[in-house]
């Protein structure tokens, strides 16, 4: 597509996008009695306007049905969960039998470590990114610890090749091929939260079982940003929240996968709850856990029906657009935002943009590395209704999202920042 710096030029596409009309079905934030520029659905996705009827719906069969609710009226809580498996499974690539939505995103991945990093004899070391988001450090430390290891000696960080900001798959093949005996585990980011870079998720997991491995990715940043196939990439887990890109509210429930080859393996270690147990036999409150098939094995609590309940309606909004458009727009919006960056001419010394440019190695966010005063640009564009956020120690993380983005919204961010360097 060829771009033009014209505000004619963004209200054309706008014009001519056919999932214009996604941005109605959600609340835009305000800035002095007009719409935000929000930028920020990496960070907190926008409120779907129907969330608030589908919480009033739970409210309300409670109110009238009290404990009846788990069984009697529409979507009974008892199995309220299973209806959200078949939208999860297309929005991640997986059969419903592979996911849940259960917990929160770090819970869930403790769950999953201790199924699936189970070190032995030599092999106990985990490979991951380094600079990997804090919670996923401190996740692999204390569960390396808990196995009597210590992180300085079991976890491999990969890094960018010095003076570059991103990663290079060839070093992570590599670097999972030397250390292959030793590995017990890959866990990676599917999508890099500070530098906005997808990993080939394919390829490391295909290297990861060459040298027998497990593999897993946090998705937090991947789901509903960027095309998944997660069970044909064989990945053996993965999580993801649903806050950021997915809209289903500050703190929102989790989403898990778990391939299908380990749907049945009822040995495989795991922290047990009754809501993983055999869904036939759970209200005999009997000994013995006997797994459910498939990922629902792994539930622990009974289901937290608010949250759940807005993650539905937000994964119906999901399935009307439907990804593959979704992805389309996205590369679209972000090419645009690219453009109007390269065209604010800035050496690199000033204003660097450290996202891949191959589409595909990125979702929506670009990373605008800022080298003087970017904190004050942030803060400025912030004071004037630019919704976006800061990451230490100096970037501008900028995502516009395809479901309520316009270009517009680009063609604004990039006058404002045009306005800002020629001060
Ligand atoms: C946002 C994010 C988290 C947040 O974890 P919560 O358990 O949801 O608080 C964890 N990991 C990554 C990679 C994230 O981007």
């Amino acid at each position: 597509m060829q771009f033009h710096n014209t505000l004619a030029f963004a209200q054309e596409q706008d014009h001519a996008d056919e999932l214009r009309y996604f941005r109605e079905h959600f609340h835009i934030p305000q800035h002095k009695g007009q719409d935000t520029v929000y930028l920020c659905g990496n960070s907190l996705g926008l409120q779907p306007k129907a969330a608030r009827a589908a919480v009033e719906a739970e409210m309300t069969k409670w109110a009238e049905l009290g404990v009846e609710g788990h069984f009697v009226g529409d979507d009974p809580w008892f199995t309220y969960h299973a209806t959200l498996a078949e939208p999860t499974a297309r929005l991640v690539g997986a059969k419903p039998l592979e996911v849940v939505v259960m917990n929160q995103l770090t819970v869930n991945l403790h769950l999953m470590l201790v199924s699936f990093y189970r070190p032995q004899g030599q092999r106990y070391k985990i490979l991951t990114e380094a600079g990997a988001f804090p919670s996923d450090q401190y996740a692999l430390e204390s569960q390396v610890k808990f196995h009597g290891y210590a992180p300085e000696d079991a976890i491999i960080e990969i890094a960018p090749r010095p003076g570059e900001h991103t990663w290079r798959t060839e070093d992570i093949l590599q670097a999972i091929e030397e250390n292959g005996d030793q590995l017990a585990l890959v866990l990676m980011g599917g999508l890099h939260y500070y530098t906005g870079q997808v990993f080939d998720m394919a390829a490391i997991t295909q290297a990861a079982h060459a040298v027998g491995a497990t593999c897993g990715f946090d998705l937090a940043h991947a789901a509903g940003n960027v095309p998944l196939r997660l069970h044909d990439w064989g990945v053996d887990f993965a999580v993801w929240c649903t806050y950021k890109y997915l809209n289903s509210g500050p703190g929102g429930t989790s989403g898990v996968f778990v391939h299908e080859r380990h749907a049945q393996n009822a040995d495989l270690p795991r922290f047990a709850g009754w809501w993983g147990h055999d869904q036939r036999v759970r209200f005999q409150m009997q000994k013995g856990f006997l797994p459910m098939a498939g990922a629902e094995g792994w539930q622990l609590s009974n289901s937290q029906i608010l949250p759940m309940a807005v993650h539905k309606a937000s994964l119906q909004i999901f399935d009307e657009a439907g990804m593959d458009r979704l992805r389309t727009k996205s590369e679209q919006l972000t090419g645009y935002l690219e453009f109007l960056i390269k065209e604010l001419n800035q050496p690199k010394e000033a204003l660097e943009v450290i996202t891949p440019q191959e589409p595909s190695a990125r979702g929506c966010q670009l990373s605008l590395l800022v080298h003087q005063n970017g904190r004050q640009l942030f803060e400025t564009l912030m004071a004037n209704g630019f919704i976006l956020d800061w990451r230490e120690p100096n970037v501008i993380r900028v995502a516009p999202t395809p479901l309520y983005n316009t270009f517009e919204d680009v063609y604004r961010f990039g006058q404002f920042l045009a306005a800002h360097f020629t001060q």
